[in-house]
């Protein structure tokens, strides 16, 4: 089955590189217009809104994910342009990695403020157009490493494991409502986030995956295609694992 997305508008954190991307491009090309966040990434965002077809077809926004007044400006921009916000995809994140013992409360608080109460800003500010329009999908990007833990990465850990109770916790609040709230958990994905992982580091990961091999981000806008798709009417309150079969 082709999934279609021609009559909806969404709006991901994070396009410019990585899975981000990937989604914005795959959604484009299933035929949604899209609108796309990014933190410094202004000529890369330019280019991509070009290569999706213009301004008729995508809006770039520059937004830091950890900001409440740039949710909500974001949100308001996709309303404004195109009278409504189907989906939403909170993709945007970032790592301070290190062990506990030499991990400082500046590392922590960064990450959960970007992944974590980011998630909250965005998902607050299209949370009432999506129940006025009585219909919506949000889906989380979490991580393998939110289910399983991760020895240097307490703080990622716990940023993606809080979104997993978070959209959990929308799913049961904006069901009635029409919107649904899922989590994709990807695994390893070959991206800028694990670029300096090292060769030895991946295949040791690699030992770890029942599939053999690092995802793409491809695999991942796949799964977030389906949740954003009218294909998956009747799933909310899921954790999607993309990740090779790495958790289960
Ligand atoms: P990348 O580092 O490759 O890309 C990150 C994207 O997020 C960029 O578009 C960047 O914009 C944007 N971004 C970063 N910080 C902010 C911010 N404060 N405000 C707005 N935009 C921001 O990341 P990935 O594609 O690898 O990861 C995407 C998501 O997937 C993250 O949430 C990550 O935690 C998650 N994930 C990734 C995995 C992996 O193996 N790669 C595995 C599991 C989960 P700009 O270009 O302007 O910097």
């Amino acid at each position: 089955m082709t999934l279609d997305l021609s009559d909806k508008t969404v709006l991901v954190t994070g396009g410019t590189r990585g899975i981000g991307r990937a989604i914005v491009e795959a959604a484009s090309a299933a035929g949604a217009t899209v609108a796309f966040t990014y933190r410094a990434s202004s000529d890369t965002a330019d280019q991509l809104v070009a290569d999706l077809g213009g301004p008729d077809r995508a809006l770039a926004i520059q937004a830091d994910a950890a900001s409440a007044d740039d949710a909500t400006a974001a949100v308001e921009a996709v309303v404004a342009k195109w009278g409504r916000i189907d989906g939403l995809v909170v993709n945007a994140g970032i790592t301070r990695d290190g062990l506990m013992i030499r991990m400082d409360a500046q590392a922590w608080q960064d990450v959960i403020d970007t992944n974590l109460t980011g998630a909250f800003h965005v998902a607050k500010a299209a949370y009432r157009p999506m129940m006025k329009q009585r219909a919506g999908s949000i889906v989380t990007i979490s991580s393998v490493v939110g289910v399983m833990g991760n020895a240097g990465q307490a703080n990622y850990a716990a940023s993606k494991a809080g979104l997993i109770g978070f959209t959990k916790s929308l799913a049961r609040e904006l069901g009635g409502r029409g919107v649904r709230a899922n989590v994709v958990a990807p695994g390893y994905i070959a991206t800028d986030m694990t670029a300096d992982l090292g060769d030895a580091a991946a295949d040791g990961l690699k030992g770890q995956i029942p599939l053999g091999r690092l995802g793409e981000p491809g695999d991942i806008a796949a799964a977030v295609l389906f949740l954003l798709s009218d294909a998956a009417a009747y799933v909310t309150g899921h954790v999607l694992h993309v990740d090779g079969g790495m958790a289960m």
